[in-house]
């Protein structure tokens, strides 16, 4: 399904002449659930840009189905790939209440529809359809990522990219969120997820270990 290959990235102003990604290769299948761990400064979030495309790699593709990743503009990728991508620090819009944080990015990609019993579903599936009208900063830390779980689920992705999901969650609230991805993959979507948690090893069906930039299945 998705494939990198080769994947070689170097910084342009980088402290030292390693590449932050190594000739990397890895295949996600369907019904994946690929944890990938390593210290900080591996090169994790190297990697997982040049999957959702913010960064270009020095060499080597990104392929899904085998399509060349690189080539497609955003939209389509979001539209006919089927790819939905949860990035550290990307926050709910404070303005907007849960429902419409929801509908966003379909908004963005030009999606029209009316989206109101998706909303329903997959908040029902984070349990949180309470919080369907109400503002993220009446939300805890741990509502709000599982609102951005539900926000990822809204298009119905064939795979989900995690970059660090459980980060500065405490022990309940970093379960809960990896049990919700059980159950996501349960249902059959694949997942990619990059992680420091060792709690998420039993739940993962492969572990890749990442060290200075190379990636090696454990
Ligand atoms: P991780 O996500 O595993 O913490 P990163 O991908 O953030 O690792 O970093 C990998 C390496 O690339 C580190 O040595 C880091 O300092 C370097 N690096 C990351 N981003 C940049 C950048 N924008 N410019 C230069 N070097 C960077
Ligand atoms: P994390 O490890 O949590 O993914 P980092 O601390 O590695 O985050 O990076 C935070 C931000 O700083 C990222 O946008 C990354 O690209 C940038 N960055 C990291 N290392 C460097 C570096 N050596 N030079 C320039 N920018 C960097």
């Amino acid at each position: 399904m998705l494939e990198l290959q080769n994947i070689t990235k170097y910084y342009k102003h980088s402290v030292n002449s390693n590449p932050a990604v190594n000739h990397v290769n890895l295949l996600v299948k369907e019904k994946d659930f690929i944890s990938v761990i390593g210290p900080s400064g591996s090169g994790k979030s190297t990697l997982f840009h040049i999957i959702t495309g913010l960064l270009k790699p020095s060499e080597g593709i990104v392929a899904l189905d085998g399509k060349e990743l690189t080539t497609l503009k955003k939209k389509d990728i979001f539209l006919a790939e089927q790819i939905s991508f949860i990035m550290q620090g990307q926050n709910l819009l404070t303005n907007f209440t849960v429902e419409d944080n929801l509908y966003f990015p379909l908004y963005l990609a030009g999606i029209k529809g009316d989206y109101r019993e998706r909303v329903r579903e997959v908040l029902e599936l984070v349990g949180l359809y309470g919080a369907v009208s109400s503002y993220p900063d009446r939300l805890s830390g741990g509502e709000l990522r599982r609102i951005a779980i539900a926000r990822a689920l809204m298009q119905k992705p064939r795979i989900l990219i995690a970059d660090e999901p459980t980060s500065n969650l405490d022990t309940a609230n970093a379960i809960k969120v990896m049990e919700l991805f059980r159950k996501i993959n349960e249902e059959g979507t694949a997942l990619l997820i990059s992680t420091h948690d060792e709690r998420f090893l039993p739940y993962s069906k492969s572990i890749y270990r990442m060290e200075m930039g190379n990636l090696a299945l454990l």
